[in-house]
């Protein structure tokens, strides 16, 4: 089921108060227009009736997809940095749900947990599923692009993702993460996820830090969790 509740929230403009449907579940299988909008993009914004300013709320809810098998725990961006503590609490909300003893355990051991920090964390997921590229392949790759480029433009408030392919390539560039702004964006060739597969040995010790019970991002590689 999904499920959205009204609050109030000032608007960020000139903080009037907002009237927002503020979203707790996503069911993609009964709501693919929800899906569709998280895609495009649309899907938590909303305009100020007074300015008139369109603004987006930070996410945090739980994505579930039973047909693409997908389940995951949406998280705002400036949490990033207690990724430890947000994936036990992803990993307790799953079990709950279908764990041992929910009466869905066969349901949840098909599917494919994630938990995702921003919105452009979770489009990168949806992107990378329908096009048929393995996630924690393509945090590889995304590593490996980043390696061959001259300056490395990490820090807070900028995230290296995926945001298209095609049948030969895959998009990436720099999203600011508070503005959703994409800095540049690059078109590499797919064969270079066969190339991350086919070098496994070479790949082995950074996968391990890359893919973890729920949080699967290169961003899990370069920072260790600080207590929230
Ligand atoms: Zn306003």
């Amino acid at each position: 089921m999904s499920i959205f509740q009204t609050v109030k929230t000032p608007c960020p403009m000139c903080d009037a108060e907002v009237s927002f449907e503020l979203v707790h579940s996503v069911n993609a299988d009964r709501r693919p227009d929800l899906r569709a909008a998280i895609l495009d993009r649309s899907f938590q914004r909303q305009a100020c009736p007074g300015c008139g300013h369109s603004f987006r709320m930070a996410p945090e809810f739980s994505y579930l997809d039973v047909g693409r098998k997908h389940f995951i725990a949406v998280y705002p961006g400036d949490k990033l940095a207690q990724w430890g503590d947000y994936e036990r609490r992803a990993q307790a909300s799953f079990a709950k749900a279908y764990g041992p003893g929910s009466g869905a355990e066969k349901l949840g051991a098909q599917m494919q947990t994630r938990c995702v920090f921003g919105w452009g964390a979770l489009n990168e997921k949806l992107l990378a599923a329908d096009a048929g590229i393995d996630d924690r392949t393509l945090e590889l790759a995304k590593i490996a692009v980043m390696r061959s480029l001259d300056a490395m433009t990490l820090g807070a408030d900028r995230e290296f993702r995926c945001v298209g392919t095609t049948a030969s390539e895959f998009v990436v560039g720099w999203l600011r993460t508070s503005t959703e702004e994409l800095e540049g964006e690059l078109a590499i060739a797919r064969s270079l996820l066969a190339d991350v597969e086919a070098d496994a040995e070479a790949w082995a010790e950074l996968r391990g830090q890359v893919v973890g019970p729920m949080f699967v991002d290169y961003q899990r590689a370069m920072m260790a969790p600080v207590a929230s």
